[in-house]
């Protein structure tokens, strides 16, 4: 498995995206759980994306702790004004989230959001004190042509390359192959560190402060069985997980993986 030729550490994160499933009391009794749970000697970092109407009462329920907090699925690209349905990375900040997911690949396959959006979307938050947490991946058919690194490569650049040297280094990558997310194909350890270190060669040949400091999460498929394998990577710094983290227990578990990978790191 090729190492990081960039070590630094890093605190790892886990993230559950709830995207658009729950019921309101199933959202508080999973952020209950989850917040029992997470105890204040966590080593690693716990971000909840809940859908928008439920966020200020997930907030609510897991307190304010350093070692959790809440994420937007979505945020606009707008400041403010006449644009119907739409929430902005300000009304978010006010009422204390700190995450937003920007481009996943939902959002740009069913909504069509593109790069100059997204690039837009980022700025947002960096304005109004959110990290994005910015998703990137390859479909099947370019992973088969072997055009995996190439697709993440303008995805990152044309969103996050106009940034500055340490405006980047807080922002998140997702890196979420298309074709594993929410299918149960998961990338194999090897593809996941392969791709997350030339993530990283590419920052560092146009942001070297940035490249060693910068969280890269992976994101597709990962359960309580697979994390393991993928937080023990060099260059993996978390995980983003959609199915896994509606289920308390499962969620649970990839926390507890994390944790020991942090201990085994130390
Ligand atoms: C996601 O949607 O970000 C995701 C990774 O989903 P899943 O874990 O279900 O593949």
């Amino acid at each position: 498995m090729p190492k990081s030729s960039i070590p630094m550490k890093r605190q790892k994160i886990v993230a559950g995206n709830w995207k658009m499933n729950l019921s309101y009391a199933q959202a508080m009794s999973l952020s209950d759980a989850i917040a029992a749970a997470v105890k204040e000697e966590t080593t690693c970092e716990i971000i909840l994306a809940s859908p928008f109407v439920y966020l200020h009462d997930v907030l609510r329920r897991i307190g304010h702790r350093d070692c959790i907090s809440i994420a937007a699925q979505n945020v606009s690209d707008k400041v403010q004004g006449a644009y119907t349905g739409e929430v902005s990375a300000a009304m978010l900040a006010s009422v204390g989230v700190e995450f937003a997911l920007v481009g996943h690949s939902e959002r740009r396959e069913f909504y069509s959001e593109n790069d100059n959006q997204l690039a837009a979307k980022v700025d947002r938050c960096l304005e109004n004190g959110i990290i994005p947490v910015f998703c990137c991946g390859e479909r099947l058919a370019e992973r088969e042509t072997n055009r995996q690194m190439e697709v993440v490569a303008e995805q990152l650049t044309a969103a996050l390359f106009h940034l500055t040297e340490s405006q980047l280094s807080e922002s998140i990558i997702a890196y979420e192959p298309v074709w594993a997310i929410g299918t149960g194909k998961t990338a194999t350890a090897a593809q996941a560190q392969e791709m997350h270190a030339n993530i990283r060669q590419l920052i560092q040949s146009r942001f070297p402060n940035a490249a060693g400091k910068i969280r890269i999460l992976y994101g597709g498929s990962v359960t309580a069985s697979n994390a393991s394998e993928l937080f023990a990577c060099n260059d993996v710094d978390g995980a983003l997980v959609g199915g896994a983290s509606l289920k308390a227990a499962d969620f649970i578990s990839i926390i507890h993986s994390c944790n020991q990978s942090e201990r085994n790191l130390a």
